[in-house]
């Protein structure tokens, strides 16, 4: 009978404590709970709450004891004044083994610390047991009785598994702590962060703001709490849409702004409002939505924006401008050298017919003969002015089109130099041709004449004979000059080589400029206007070739006009750098 009363006081004991253990937060509160319960069904009259010590591994009384202490002055100074080593005594031997620990008489027992302490204590019989978390052991309760006592296996059991229910509302504090300084690092990040952090409820009501919102909205943290985000920093007329979207997202869990970059504009507490870019996102903790957006002020940056639109816009414009300008030059010089070139043609004829001296319509003296001459010579010089002007004009119009046939390559030099002839022949010089073989044997090579550009020929032959001329014209009397045409790959190459007056470095990226002319020219007051080798450029490119040029001052220089190798496509028509309909490239 006595037996089955104390089982049920155990069960009974063993209720509450899991009680406690699962609901309580406290260990202090629950141990009081624990200590009176056992003292109670137990019938012994003192417990005792031990602790880790603040510093080391000992552990220390708490201070906290159920029953008389008051009568037990010794045991209480006992117990206060010593440290417990684990290992040592009831206590320290609770916290090494996790399990309870009995003396039937402490009196007896030389295991039993305190007893050592040679001092008559008032209690025999004594039993520990720890609470064990997950770190270790967090406490140890001891119970003390007046008379010595055999262990009571039953009670043991109980407690030992009544340790481990404890240990549980110790990690529940230590998991409490974790997630406590989880959310004071957030907290912390959110309210330094130079973003503006602003979360609302499912109402859209705001239950967070940070220094950085406050900044930028005007408004501080006091001001906005528990009011409706669209009535505080969303303007006047996305507040609708605003409230509306947050609605529609918790009925049918669909939005459009969820986790997207968003740029909107944001209210200021003084109405102006400002450009801000922001990310919202939802969570749900118990069962109710929140809203957070992390929000920047993008005003520089739209500021940047706006500055390089309008700069790009002026930027534009001006160049519009330019183009209309160079456009209405154009016409201009077409218009002027068209209206020369047929009064100098007849001119050019007439003076020809007069100075011939077979056909001499006019007898003229010597000195009559030279002023004829000199007339000839000038109007010549302005003839080729002309042709150059009206040249230049045409061929940087976007609208040439080259008609495109195979032109044999060896043909156009040839027929350039034959042009150049009398200029060369006057200043002395030597004009060495040389028609490379392509060296692939295949007959593609410029030598053996199956080296053809798909082009112009008369346009070909102008390029190359500006090139000649200019090396006669930069040239000393009796130097050498050499054109060299070659086949390099899938392009042909013709270069011309003089040992003449060489271009400075500087000056070298200007000379095919219209109307470029390096001090040289200049200087010694050499024929031209500086478009001979704008002309040789315009051609070249109206080919889909280009020209080049090497030269060092005083040594002489060499321009290489780059084109397209010709190659019959398998309709016998021009193929690769030419188009089907036989026509080159344009010009861009
Ligand atoms: P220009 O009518 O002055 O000859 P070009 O367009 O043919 O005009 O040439 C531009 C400038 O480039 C010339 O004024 C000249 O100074 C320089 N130049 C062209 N070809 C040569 C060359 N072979 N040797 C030295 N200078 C040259």
């Amino acid at each position: 009978m006595a037996g089955t009363r104390r089982e049920a006081a155990l069960v009974k004991l063993l209720d509450t404590i899991t009680a406690v253990a699962n609901t309580g937060d406290d260990l202090e509160e629950a141990a009081r709970t624990v200590l009176s319960s056992v003292c109670e069904v137990t019938g012994w009259p003192l417990g005792h709450l031990c602790v880790p010590a603040d510093v080391g591994e000992d552990y220390v009384s708490s201070g906290i004891w159920v029953g008389p202490i008051g009568e037990f002055p010794a045991l209480r100074e006992v117990s206060t004044t010593v440290r417990f080593a684990p290992g040592t005594g009831t206590i320290g031997r609770a916290v090494v083994t996790g399990q309870p620990v009995w003396s039937r008489d402490l009196a007896a027992d030389p295991l039993v610390f305190r007893a050592q302490q040679g001092r008559d204590l008032g209690v025999r019989a004594v039993f520990a047991f720890p609470i064990v978390a997950a770190d270790g052991v967090a406490a140890v309760l001891e119970f003390f009785s007046t008379r010595p006592a055999d262990p009571d296996e039953p009670l043991l059991r109980v407690m030992a598994s009544l340790g481990h229910q404890l240990g549980r509302i110790v990690d529940r504090r230590t998991v409490q702590a974790t997630v406590q300084a989880g959310r004071d690092r957030l907290r912390q990040m959110i309210d330094t962060s130079v973003e503006g952090f602003v979360s609302t409820d499912a109402a859209g009501r705001i239950t967070e703001w940070n220094a950085a919102a406050a900044r930028m909205f005007g408004r501080s943290r006091e001001q906005v709490l528990g009011r409706l985000v669209h009535e505080t920093i969303v303007p006047d007329r996305y507040r609708r849409a605003d409230e509306a979207g947050r609605a529609r997202f918790l009925v049918t869990g669909e939005s459009k702004v969820l986790g997207r970059r968003l740029e909107l504009a944001g209210a200021r507490s003084d109405g102006g409002e400002f450009p801000i870019e922001l990310v919202v996102w939802a969570t749900r903790e118990g069962g109710e939505w929140a809203f957070h957006a992390f929000i920047h002020d993008i005003t520089d940056r739209r500021r940047a924006e706006q500055a390089l639109r309008e700069a790009y816009e002026a930027e534009q414009a001006t160049v519009a401008r330019l183009k209309e300008l160079d456009a209405a030059k154009d016409a201009f010089l077409a218009t002027v050298s068209h209206e020369l070139r047929t009064p100098l043609t007849s001119l050019i004829g007439y003076l020809e017919v007069v100075a011939d001296a077979e056909t001499g319509v006019v007898e003229a003296s010597p000195p009559g003969r030279r002023m004829l001459d000199a007339m000839i010579r000038n109007a010549a010089r302005l003839q080729n002015l002309v042709e150059d002007l009206l040249a230049i004009t045409t061929l940087s119009s976007d609208r040439l089109e080259i008609d495109a046939a195979p032109v044999p390559v060896g043909e156009v030099v040839e027929e350039a130099v034959r042009v150049v002839a009398a200029a060369a022949r006057s200043g002395g010089h030597v004009v060495q041709t040389l028609l490379d073989d392509g060296g692939d044997g295949g007959g593609d090579g410029v030598g053996d004449g199956g080296g053809r550009v798909a082009g112009d020929r008369d346009l070909l032959v102008r390029a190359v004979g500006a090139l000649l001329s200019n090396a006669i014209k930069y040239s000393a009397t009796g130097t050498p000059i050499t054109v060299r045409a070659s086949a390099a790959g899938r392009q042909v190459v013709i270069a011309v080589t003089d040992a003449g007056s060489g271009i400075d470095a500087e000056e070298l990226p200007h000379v095919f400029e219209r109307f470029y002319r390096t001090r040289y020219a200049e200087e010694n007051a050499i024929q031209g206007v500086g478009l001979g080798l704008a002309i040789t450029k315009a051609i070249a490119e109206a080919h889909g070739g280009t020209v080049t040029a090497v030269s060092a001052p005083g040594e002489g220089s060499t321009f290489a006009l780059t084109l397209p190798l010709w190659t019959p496509g398998p309709d016998g028509g021009p193929s690769g750098e030419a188009d089907d309909r036989g026509t080159a490239p344009r010009r861009g």
